[in-house]
């Protein structure tokens, strides 16, 4: 099995710069998410504001990968390649996007509603949030990856969400998928031990109805089986002092659209200063 590699404080804080580098492009997104606009523009745009900020896209290219943002509405869980279709008035938009700056890599994602959106969907986005953060506090010294696991599948099955066993989240360092895997699902007390100077890519992916998935011939884009909705949120987090530090931020995102949220607070030592 791959090594876990632990970060420095150094090492952590340029990690920290990626990693914003992609929030501020996941904030840029939001003011131009509306009906009638394609996913394929929104992927150009991101391209060159990730190329302003200095860095790389961090997934253009990566196992062949064609384009910036892996763009996936409604019924895509991960992994959608963009396109000239519009986005319409009631879609949901999951935009996973990945950086490269000084070595390291920023890997976030969020889904965001088109417009208005149906409350059953909109209970999907806020539940696959709130199941992050779900995991998020779970990621502690001496907690175990099945910890982490557990926490977010509990708070999303006893809604009746389906979590998706096949893709999983991720150790995040100077490549975009490191040791240990850190799955959506599992028992208390088993696995791996997390410890400080590790950094994860935590990102539940909940579907509204079955846990089950395919995928295109594309070989890329993942959906449901049921062709019911799904949400796919993601943070990057080290443990610092025995605790979880956010290194990227939504706030750029709640700023372009007009949220107030402390949701992060918690997971922060130093406040934020967009
Ligand atoms: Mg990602
Ligand atoms: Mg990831």
């Amino acid at each position: 099995m791959p090594e876990i590699i632990l970060k420095t404080r150094e090492e952590i804080e340029m990690m920290r710069e990626s990693a914003l580098i992609v929030s501020k492009t996941l904030g840029m997104l939001a003011s131009e998410i509306k009906p009638g606009i394609t996913t394929l523009a929104l992927d150009t745009l991101a391209h060159d504001f990730i190329k302003d900020q200095g860095a790389e896209p961090g997934f253009l290219g990566l196992y062949d990968f064609p384009n910036t943002l892996c763009m996936s509405p409604n019924a895509q869980v991960v992994h959608g390649i963009p396109n000239d279709t519009p986005l319409e008035e009631g879609d949901v938009i999951s935009i996973d996007c990945g950086s490269l700056k000084n070595g390291f890599y920023g890997d976030h994602a969020y889904t965001f509603a088109v417009g208005e959106i149906a409350p059953e969907t909109e209970k999907l986005l806020r539940i696959t949030k709130e199941s992050l953060y779900e995991g998020i506090k779970a990621f502690r010294l001496n907690n175990r990856i099945g910890d982490l696991g557990y926490a977010i599948q509990n708070y999303c099955e006893k809604e009746g969400y389906g979590v998706v066993r096949e893709l999983v989240g991720h150790g995040l360092g100077s490549t975009m998928h490191e040791a240990p895997e850190v799955p959506n699902y599992g028992k208390r007390g088993r696995g791996k031990k997390f410890l400080n100077g590790m950094v994860l890519a935590i990102e539940p992916m909940i579907n509204m109805g079955t846990h089950r998935i395919k995928q295109l011939k594309d070989g890329w884009t993942i959906l449901t089986a049921d062709g019911k909705p799904s949400a796919h949120f993601e943070h990057n987090v080290a443990l610092i002092d025995d605790k979880p530090e956010l290194l990227s931020t939504f706030e750029y995102i709640y700023q372009a659209l007009g949220i107030q949220s402390e949701e992060e607070t918690p997971f922060r030592s130093l406040p934020l200063v967009l």
